[in-house]
């Protein structure tokens, strides 16, 4: 997993995403608070951010675990059996009361994206290939964004699922967005209400130029992805 996380070379990127986006989509996106982000890096990328989100306090209000203290508010008595029937009965009406509750934008837009309209609840790591149905699995979003994560094609490996929504999400950010307005030239000539079409357009290219990357590196990693 190290060669995707490579402070020296790669100047602060986290899988391939420049580490101040990659923080500010888990912490003002996602919600994670410091010790989840943490955490998050150690389970996805095999790499020790802590000394990295330490310093960078600019954001985060408090530090509060908005998924443990809903899931203390609200827990759910009967036990995630891996089934869609557990998911459409207790987890979707559940996941939709904690974005209304802490995520803001509501339920009707992409929670990574606001300017386009949601329509979906994704599991990151698709139940069919094992995932489960508990919150942080979960994310609502447009039928954009929802294809281009399914066309992961590592996509039966939960890390490679999790690097590919990490990777979406960063190019949200209002620093993924200027950066890809800024490379691609967007500023001057287009009209406000094309941009977001153009934006679309260059995010899938850039989506599958990552995928490419995902690819040859889990077709070398035997034992992790079968
Ligand atoms: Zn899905």
């Amino acid at each position: 997993m190290d060669r995707l996380v490579d402070f020296e070379n790669c100047k602060n990127n986290i899988g391939n995403i420049p580490l101040k986006e990659y923080s500010y989509y888990l912490g003002e996106i996602r919600k994670f608070n410091r010790e989840e982000i943490i955490s998050h890096t150690t389970n996805i990328y095999n790499f020790d951010i802590r000394e990295y989100v330490e310093k960078l306090n600019y954001y985060w209000t408090d530090n509060k675990n908005y998924y443990s203290d809903f899931i203390n508010k609200f827990p759910i008595s009967i036990k995630d059996n891996g089934t869609r029937e557990y998911f459409d009965k207790y987890s979707r009406p559940n996941y939709i009361n904690f974005v209304n509750t802490y995520l803001g934008g509501g339920f009707d837009r992409d929670c990574l994206q606001p300017f386009l309209k949601s329509s979906d609840v994704h599991h990151i790591y698709p139940l069919v290939y094992g995932g489960d149905s508990q919150l942080k699995n979960l994310i609502h979003l447009s039928t954009f964004n929802h294809n281009l994560l399914h066309e992961n094609p590592c996509e039966k490996n939960k890390i490679a699922c999790h690097m590919g929504l990490d990777y979406l999400g960063s190019m949200y950010t209002n620093e993924g967005v200027y950066k890809i307005l800024k490379e691609n030239d967007i500023f001057n000539d287009c009209k406000p209400e094309m941009m977001m079409d153009y934006l679309k357009v260059i995010i899938k290219h850039k989506m599958y130029d990552f995928y490419e990357k995902i690819k040859i590196y889990f077709d070398k990693e035997v034992l992790v992805c079968h």
